[in-house]
């Protein structure tokens, strides 16, 4: 299917809704039947049907059908949020006895579902490396049934050999969840090197303009009704239909945004790299990442995201570095119009005692869609507070 086709009609029926452009906005809770049997019908069969907001929504479906296409899924449901859709993801392929594997350093509440909310429920998880897919063959148990991937992760990159993976949890009767989050779908399709889900936060690149949240998760037409029937329903964590509909516009213009920050973000690497104060660049597409050949394969372009690490062991001078940027906002989150950062330092107190898993001279950036020269000048005037 052609991106064009899915982004700007895919979904879309104008003449259910007087041939407006923009898609409705159905503000509704629930829908009316004519007849006992309309209902009935409704009610055995749920996953396909207007019932109730809570199942199905029009403006959401037409989201969800979007989403589904640039994945190249079958079907897709959508949550309010990317945690929801991965907690949602996680919950439905696992019960008590069994036992997970998956990468170390994940998004961290993804973190937190994996080894203080799973555990409750007698689920047994273990983080592996996922740079090397032998470590999560290692770590497999009788009961393993899930591998759970995030490639790249969140601050520092790393990837998985996300089709070897895969190979390795079908040999064992395993499931595979994604969060593909990093990439957008459409600079990475995991479902088509063989993972059987994929989530997205849609608060970041497909949302874009950092207003609204949403979440989504990709696959087959089986896995997904499984979903909706448990998970989802008895969850409950829905995008509403204004928000699909703030997605929906985010869609239209994805592939334009996707390349101004691809482009932008190569001219700030080309600056930032030569720069003495910064000792390391994390960056999927960056020569110096050992997983450079992995990126090319499996990624089709760079994104907004990258790390560096600067040249100090001041946490005072980190903090000088970020507090003198102008036009970077300090925030959570990435993949809105705006430029970010992020520090790590912000996980130490102030005597630089540990927090996180990551060292303080860390700060994640994200290129938003500024000019790259006006985001370099304002970096070049930071260093030299460090
Ligand atoms: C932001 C994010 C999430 C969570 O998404 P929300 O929409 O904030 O709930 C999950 N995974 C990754 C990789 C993220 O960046």
């Amino acid at each position: 299917m052609e991106l064009s086709y899915i982004l700007n009609e895919l979904g879309e029926d104008r003449e259910l809704y007087y041939n407006a452009v923009a898609p409705p906005i159905l503000q509704t809770s629930n829908f009316a039947s004519k007849t006992v049997d309309d209902m009935r019908r409704m009610l055995l069969n749920e996953a396909e049907s207007y019932l109730y907001t809570r199942g199905n929504n029009p403006t959401v479906t037409m989201f969800e059908k979007k989403m589904a296409a640039l994945e190249g899924a079958e079907h897709a449901i959508a949550f309010g949020s990317g945690i929801a859709a991965v907690s949602a993801a996680v919950l439905s392929q696992l019960k008590a006895g069994d036992h997970v594997v998956c990468i170390e350093k994940p998004y961290g509440w993804t973190n937190v579902l994996m080894n203080r909310f799973l555990p409750r429920f007698g689920v047994e998880v273990t983080m592996v490396d996922g740079t090397d897919t032998e470590n999560y063959r290692k770590a497999m148990r009788p009961n393993t049934r899930l591998l759970y991937l995030e490639s790249p992760n969140s601050f520092t990159f790393e990837q998985q050999d996300i089709a070897a993976v895969a190979a390795l949890a079908k040999a064992h009767a395993c499931s595979t969840i994604i969060d593909n989050s990093f990439a957008s779908p459409l600079n990475q399709n995991p479902l088509l090197m063989g993972v059987d889900l994929v989530v997205h936060s849609c608060t970041k690149y497909i949302g874009g303009h950092s207003d609204t949240m949403g979440g989504v998760i990709c696959g087959s037409r089986d896995l997904i009704n499984k979903i909706f029937e448990r998970e989802f329903m008895t969850l409950g964590a829905i995008l509403s239909p204004h928000d699909a509909w703030l997605l929906l516009r985010g869609l239209r213009t994805l592939p334009v945004r996707m390349e101004r920050v691809a482009e932008t973000t190569r001219k700030v690497i080309a600056w930032i790299e030569k720069q003495e104060q910064v000792e390391k660049i994390y960056y999927p597409f960056h020569p110096s990442n050992p997983q450079y050949e992995l990126a090319k394969k499996q990624l089709r372009n760079n994104t907004g995201q990258f790390t560096i690490a600067l040249k100090t062991n001041d946490i005072g001078k980190v903090e000088n570095f970020c507090n003198s940027l102008q036009h970077f906002l300090m925030a959570a989150s990435w993949g809105g119009h705006e430029s970010l950062i992020y520090p790590a330092a912000a996980y130490y107190d102030k005597s630089s005692n540990y927090k996180g898993k990551l060292d303080f001279n860390l700060v994640r950036f994200y290129i938003g869609l500024e000019d790259a020269d006006y985001l370099i000048k304002d970096i070049e005037q930071a260093l030299k507070q460090l």
